[in-house]
């Protein structure tokens, strides 16, 4: 079997994580040039002209509105007591590996409780999750094709009836693109409030490509993808299951049982809340999968333009069970 150029590629290493992030001055640069790209931005009023102020200069005051801030205010890292060599080595350990990581493993390695451990975690998927879900990237097009299955998370994929006798897991709906050479590219995984065609319309219509070829079974939810804009082939072999596992659907269902092996292998509690967040960065690392070299830049990026997580989720988030 050739090796796979993506499953090979070397991402960055501990040693040149230690390098580039290694100190709080590294890691406060980082932050400074990924926010600001042109230099200090006034948050308030959009000036530019500032000067540096309070304990250490970690200040930014606007000459114009003379309102004060701090590097990490307004972004995810917002009142955080946490160095940012920590808050970057949690970035690397979360986008290193193909599964993530626990919050109970993510604590050892930092240095940190549990709990401060997974409140990181938990912050970190909220970037990838507004990220995945801000409908600037929609998946599929004119040179793909999408595969599509529905899937419980919290439960057997097979198994019991379908779309019923499902209380207390999470139904979702996962889509993979492929290309024009039948390689997978894309993922996207969206939690459903059921298997309804409205459920399907809706996904379709805000997250991928009008027109784009869409191979589901026949369950009826389906019928969505054509009311929603894409051109729907269903194909329906015969009854079972089973039946459905053919090459059609190969990378739907390799995708689906990452997703569970991910779940299995790393985060050994799951509970129903955190079912968007989980999956959102599960597609967020696997999205990235053919650049990781630059994968703990990208997450840095969209942490600094995150804002600061909702009291509400993060209370939430909080209460692990
Ligand atoms: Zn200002």
């Amino acid at each position: 079997m050739a090796r796979s150029k993506t499953q090979f590629q070397k991402g960055l290493s501990d040693v040149e994580f230690q390098e580039i992030y290694g100190t709080e001055e590294q890691c406060r640069n980082a932050v400074f040039r990924l926010r600001w790209p042109d230099g200090f931005r006034c948050p308030a009023c959009g000036g530019t002209r500032h000067c540096r102020t309070g304990p250490n200069k970690r200040l930014f005051q606007c000459t114009d509105c003379r309102r004060q801030t701090s590097l990490t205010a307004g972004t995810i890292f917002d009142n955080t007591k946490l160095p940012l060599t920590t808050w970057f080595r949690a970035m690397h350990l979360v986008t290193r590996g193909k599964h993530g990581i626990s919050s109970l493993e993510l604590g050892r390695c930092l240095g940190v409780s549990q709990n401060a451990a997974h409140r990181i975690l938990q912050k970190l998927m909220q970037v990838m999750h507004e990220r995945e879900r801000d409908g600037r990237h929609r998946i599929g097009g004119f040179l793909s094709a999408v595969q599509m299955d529905d899937a419980y998370l919290g439960g057997e994929h097979n198994g019991g009836k379908r779309g019923r006798g499902a209380a207390g897991k999470t139904p979702f709906v996962a889509v993979v693109e492929t290309g024009l050479d039948g390689r997978p590219q894309r993922t996207l995984l969206q939690v459903v409030s059921g298997f309804k065609k409205t459920e399907v319309e809706t996904m379709c219509r805000n997250a991928i490509e009008p027109g784009t070829v869409a191979v589901s079974d026949g369950l009826s939810c389906f019928r969505g993808c054509g009311s929603g804009g894409l051109f729907h082939i269903p194909i329906t072999t015969g009854g079972g299951r089973a039946s459905t596992k053919t090459a059609t659907f190969s990378w739907v269902n390799t995708v689906l049982a990452n997703v569970k092996n991910s779940l299995l292998g790393t985060h050994r509690w799951f509970s129903r809340k955190h079912a968007p967040r989980y999956l959102a960065q599960f597609q967020w690392r696997f999205n990235r999968r053919f650049n990781l070299k630059e994968i703990l830049t990208r997450l840095a990026y969209a942490a600094v333009r995150t804002p600061p997580m909702p009291a509400h989720l993060l209370k939430m988030a909080e209460s692990r069970w």
